[in-house]
């Protein structure tokens, strides 16, 4: 019998596909979480070697811990609480600014929905403490005097304050700018495949690992419902981007009927009214971060609008009556069932 070529060149091709495919180590996951400013953090990081991974993890966790220690308040040493306890102002670290510079800016864009001055308006409702309780009129109006746009302002690295008790509150920011540094020293360390979550901020790093079940490895999150505990309200796929949610739905109380959480309309001193939740999807946690929290305050159609000032990013807004609003690119994200 005659040898035929092209067969057997062709069967050997497949063996050695075959061998290549067999040689390919599996990847490795690994999950860790740290319950960090105020919330747990989890990471995740595929690779081949989960030693590597290790110590990827172990240093993007210190890199949180680095930036809580300057960006928190309950930290009265903290680069933040220098800042309230001066009287004009102070030179703050650069990660200190970056974070003051991007708040200013979704402060100007968003016509003060956005807030970095709420500081003693945050102290007052006290919801970092154990029983937060509905502030009186006069405290209220009280914790509002001085504060807004312009209250506070920034040149390099040096910060200056309109009023000297004023107070500053990154809280609606900061753990944002936390998720993108740990994602970035991870990524120094040569991790390519991620998932960092602080408590609804999230960043998704190129590729799910081989293990992840569709075939294009997207990141899939499933978006909490934010009535129905554990539902998911819906499913979004990414890769290389932030998904941030802000919500009514995980600090909160309710006195006589009425929810108060801590998203508060800088205009009254009130928790924000107009929304139950907002999702954010953005190139950077820390945008992300600050726009779900000022299109929560605006509401969806002032919210929509602020929107179309971030073409790159997009965002699913629940309002207050359970109705679904979204941003025109929002449908890329979406996973059709
Ligand atoms: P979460 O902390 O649940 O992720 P947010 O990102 O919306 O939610 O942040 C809420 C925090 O932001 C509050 O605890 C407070 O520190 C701060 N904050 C509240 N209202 C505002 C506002 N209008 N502008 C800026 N920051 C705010
Ligand atoms: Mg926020």
């Amino acid at each position: 019998m005659p040898w035929n070529r092209p067969l057997i060149i062709g069967l050997l091709v497949v063996l050695l596909a075959l061998t290549w495919w067999r040689l390919q180590p599996e990847d490795e996951e690994i999950h860790r979480s740290q319950l960090m400013m105020g919330t747990i953090v989890e990471i995740m990081a595929g690779g081949q070697e989960t030693s590597k991974l290790e110590v990827a993890v172990d240093a993007a966790f210190a890199e949180i811990a680095r930036l809580d220690k300057l960006l928190s308040r309950h930290n009265p040493d903290s680069d933040v609480s220098r800042l309230s306890q001066s009287g004009k102002g102070r030179e703050v670290a650069v990660e200190t600014a970056e974070v003051i510079a991007l708040g200013l800016e979704v402060a100007q864009s968003s016509g003060g929905a956005f807030d970095l001055t709420l500081g003693r308006l945050k102290s007052l409702w006290g919801f970092d403490k154990e029983t937060p309780t509905v502030p009186d009129r006069e405290a209220l109006s009280a914790a509002l005097v001085g504060i807004g746009p312009g209250a506070l302002s920034l040149e390099g690295q040096q910060v200056s304050k309109r009023a000297t008790n004023l107070q500053v509150d990154l809280g609606g920011i900061a753990k944002g700018y936390a998720v993108d540094r740990a994602i970035t020293v991870l990524k120094q360390h040569g991790v390519t495949s991620a998932a960092v979550n602080a408590g609804g901020d999230m960043y998704l790093l190129g590729q799910r690992s081989q293990r992840a079940k569709h075939p294009e490895r997207f990141w899939r999150i499933g978006l909490q419902h934010p009535r129905q505990k554990d539902a998911v309200l819906e499913t979004v796929q990414v890769r290389d981007r932030a998904v941030v949610t802000s919500g009514d739905y995980e600090r909160f109380f309710e006195q006589e009927g009425i929810r108060y959480h801590h998203i508060f309309d800088p205009q009254s001193g009130l928790p924000a009214r107009g929304c139950r939740s907002v999702t954010i999807i953005a190139d950077s946690v820390a945008l992300g971060d600050a726009l779900a929290t000022a299109v929560f305050v605006l509401g969806p159609e002032a919210g929509l609008k602020l929107m179309t000032q971030y073409p790159k990013a997009e965002g699913l807004i629940v309002t207050a009556d359970g109705t679904l609003h979204t941003s025109p690119g929002w449908t890329r994200y979406q996973v059709t069932p």
